[in-house]
Order: structure tokens, then sequence, then C-alpha cells
């Protein structure tokens, strides 16, 4: 009788799950009319620029949007134009409105965008539509389908001189470690990033992607570098791993891009190990959300009833009724205003 316990335990923790991410980004306050209806997912990411202005309608109808797309859980993250969820942004774009019009009062700025902390408690509150408003930092999540999904998540993008939220100027850390997915605004430097004849991704974040090796990195913020590429890696990481030194080009594939648009923008082949897909999502290109959502099929490992003992919860199966979709781990409350503005 043991035995039989100790080997059924083994094969739980052992059995994959085939989970479907629904992977969107730079939504900006529109709606999806080009793309409804959108197939059912088990999850949908948002990587961020929930609004273009960072006003409270944005984010409402953002809200709307999500709920609109049917999957039990919706992870979302801010995005540059999202300066409302930054409190130094925030001080710092009140200031400066106050500045260039002084008749503009604290009743204009709250009517418009909210008082500093309004857009967040809406978020938190979508929490009751499966909707879930993540900071910087790793998140272990327990999801409907039985799976177990661990994921980092970073808003934040290279500053391009703008205010703008949840940038930084010279440096960030981006502390990735084993995941599954990475979530991030931007896209590292040298994939799906090129804004005109720039690249703008970030260095330290192709860095820490290339060692962390994640199955899915989604991102969005460079909208015309809409697409999906499948990178195998080389076998060395390099001394300054960049994309010339580092990817093994002859073994990539390009999915997908607007030069080249997929028949589907989908991706349902098992990700192998020492390979990581790509997906830049950015849905908006000339003031619609015309490019489309990707779709990606992912196994994940079974969620274990050891992992529940270990990660604890944040929210209580008694105190939140959608615990039975969300088990938040201790570390999933990540540290939110790292970066220095200079
Ligand atoms: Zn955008």
């Amino acid at each position: 009788m043991a035995l039989y316990t100790s080997a059924s335990a083994v094969n739980e923790r052992l059995k994959s799950i085939k989970t479907r991410f629904l992977i969107i980004s730079d939504t900006h306050g529109l709606d999806l009319s080009y793309h409804k209806p959108l197939v059912p997912a088990d999850v949908v990411l948002h990587c961020g620029d929930l609004t273009e202005h960072s006003k409270f309608s944005e984010i409402q109808a953002t809200i709307q949007l999500l709920r609109s797309i049917s999957a039990p859980l919706k992870l979302v993250i801010a995005g540059n134009h999202d300066w409302t969820l930054d409190k130094l942004a925030y001080e710092l774009k009140v200031a400066e409105a106050k500045k260039i019009d002084p008749t503009c009062s604290d009743h204009d700025i709250e009517k418009a965008f909210g008082k500093y902390g309004a857009v967040r408690r809406l978020l938190e509150a979508a929490r009751e539509h499966g909707i879930l408003f993540l900071e910087e930092g790793v998140h272990n999540i327990r999801l409907h389908n039985g799976s177990n999904l661990k994921l980092y998540a970073s808003p934040y993008t290279p500053s391009n001189g703008g205010e703008w939220g949840f940038q930084y100027n010279s440096s960030h850390d981006f502390d990735i470690p084993d995941v599954d997915v990475v979530m991030t605004h931007g896209p590292p430097l040298g994939i799906m990033d090129r804004s005109g004849r720039d690249r703008i991704g970030c260095s330290q974040l192709f860095t820490a992607v290339r060692k962390a090796q994640p199955r899915l990195h989604c991102f969005g913020h460079v909208h015309k570098g809409w697409g999906g590429k499948l990178v195998a890696w080389r076998k060395q990481v390099s001394e300054s791993p960049c994309h010339f030194n580092d990817i093994d080009n002859n073994n990539s594939e390009v999915i997908g891009s607007l030069l080249h648009p997929p028949e589907l923008a989908e991706f349902k082949d098992p990700i192998q190990p020492e390979t990581t897909l790509f997906v830049n999502a950015a849905l908006e290109a000339d003031g619609a959300l015309s490019q489309r959502p990707w779709l990606v099929e992912m196994d994940l490992s079974a969620h274990t009833e050891k992992e529940v003992s270990i990660q604890g919860s944040r929210y209580g199966r008694s105190a939140k009724p959608h615990a039975s979709v969300l088990e938040m781990s201790a570390e999933s409350i990540g540290p939110l205003h790292t970066a220095k503005r200079v």
C-alpha cells in the first residue's frame, strides 16, 4: 500500500497538462472588434499598455475587453503608457501638467486619471472576474486545469526620453529564475524589437532570458515587431550574451512577422529544452487592434498537494472564491519600484 501511494505520487508529479495561452499586448484602451470571437483559452496573458493616456476610463474599457475573452484567468502587467500605476511617474506627470497649465486642479486630474492608487484598486477588484494584475517578480499560480504555472513578470522598459511609467535610464535588474513563462512589456534586444531602423529592446533582459531559457517569453511594446520566433540557443552562454552570439540561427525559426504573416498566429508543438518561443503580441496598429493575438499551447506540470503546502496561499480558499483558480505563492509579492530614475 505504501509502495502504491509513492508510485502514484511520482506519476502525479510527472503528469503534464496541456494549457492554452492566449497572448495579447498593447490594447491601449481600444476594443477587440477585429477579432471577435476569440478562441477560449486557459490563461490570457496581457503584456501591458492597457491604456493610451492612462485615463481611468481606458482602464475600465480594458477590464471589459478582458472580461469579454473566454478564459478563467487573465494575467495582466502594466506598460509604459500605464503611468498611473507607477507612483513616481504619476507624481512627475501631475507636476508637469500643473506646470504647463497652472489652472489645472487636483479635481481635474483625479476626474481624468483617478487619485494615485485608484487604478490599482480597480484592477484588484477585477480579480472577481479572474483578472489578476501582476507586480514585477516571480509568481506561482495554480491553474483551473490542475497545472502549475511558474511565471516571471516585469513591466519595465528602457527609457526613450519621455515621462512614462515603469522605465529606467541606465540599467534594470531582471532577476529571472527557472520559470515556464517570462512576460514583460518590452522585448529583449535583438528579438522582434525593431522600431524603424533601430532596435529598442533591452540587453539586460536578453541576458536574463538567455540564462533562464524559459519555454515562452511574451511581450509587446514595439508594435511593428509583432510576430513569433522559435529560438534555439547555442550550448554555451557567451561571455557577453547577445542575439549575435547566443542564438543558433540554423536551428531557429521565424513563426511569423508582419512582413511574413503566418496563416495562424499560433504554436502548438512541444517547446524543446534549450529552446525558447518568443512572441511579440502587440495588437495596436494605426489606431485599431488589427494585429492578431497569439495562441500558444504548452505542457505544464500538474499541480501537487505538496506544492500547495510549500507555497501556501496569499488568498485563502475560504476568503476568496477564486482561490480554486489562483494559488499565489508568497514570492508573488515582488518589488514594484526598483528602477532608479536619474
Ligand atoms: Zn504600446
